[in-house]
């Protein structure tokens, strides 16, 4: 169970340092339920710093593939885990939107987050138009077989996949508990052929898209929904951990 927050390209240094001390406290001891919030790349340093000493883990919302080199404007995974990073957000459907992100891309990135032991959370999820064609399955599918090509990894708890069909992303949509739990236990199906079926068991496969917490009981206790990745509902210390109380209760 796993109940990431993606700031996204929200919170300056002050409001991060301060939405992190916030999540802290509003989150207390959540359990087995693991929490992470994912900040800017400017505040990942201080946020690290006000979660220290809570069970509140820090990610990252994307990377670099290359160790270091001449990339202006990039990060790589060494600073990541340098600045106290666990996670780090690959392929969200922001990035593959309006960066050009490729499945090819997102697994040059994969590989490198495992490498420096970093923690993948893989975003993959259909459009609007692909799911009215009734093509999520295929679309879902290719997007897990490139993000995972050629990756091995033998410990589940070293990958995280994130369902967000992208048509329930920040739009007040959210897809009902019926599709997020058909296309959860599709994707656990593709993993257990890729790495084995204990393997697919164990791993986590969130869910993302307008969660909040009037809806996350229903989503979060469907058999094959291990927890959530929440944009706009982690914005507010109060709803983030209205939604690590609902998993706790799933
Ligand atoms: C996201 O961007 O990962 C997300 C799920 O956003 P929201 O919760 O705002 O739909």
């Amino acid at each position: 169970m796993l109940i990431a927050g993606n700031w996204k390209m929200n919170t300056d240094l002050a409001a991060a340092t301060q939405l992190a001390q916030d999540v802290v406290a509003a989150v207390g001891d959540p359990g087995a339920v693991q929490v992470a919030v994912c900040p800017p790349f400017i505040s990942l340093d201080a946020v690290f710093g006000a979660l220290r000493g809570s069970a509140v883990k820090l990610g990252a919302q994307n990377m670099h593939a290359a160790d270091a080199g001449a990339y202006t404007g990039e990060v790589a995974a060494p600073m990541l885990r340098s600045v106290g990073c666990d996670y780090v957000i690959l392929g969200h459907s922001e990035r593959r939107q309006y960066f050009g992100e490729t499945d090819a891309g997102v697994n040059a990135k994969v590989k490198q987050a495992l490498a420096n032991g970093l923690i993948p959370i893989i975003c993959v999820g259909e459009v609007l138009d692909e799911r009215r064609a009734g093509r999520e399955n295929e679309v879902v599918q290719t997007q897990v077989a490139g993000a995972l090509d050629g990756v091995s990894v033998d410990d589940p708890a070293r990958l995280v996949i994130a369902y967000e069909p992208v048509w329930a992303i920040g739009t007040g949509e959210t897809a009902t508990p019926a599709q997020a739990q058909d296309m959860h236990a599709f994707i656990r199906g593709l993993l257990s052929k890729r790495f084995g079926e204990s393997f697919a068991r164990d791993i986590h496969i969130l869910y993302g898209g307008s969660m909040k917490p009037a809806n996350a009981a229903d989503l979060l206790s469907q058999t094959d929904v291990d927890g959530g990745l929440i944009g706009g509902a982690s914005l507010k210390a109060d709803s983030f951990a209205a939604i690590v109380q609902a998993e706790q209760g799933a």
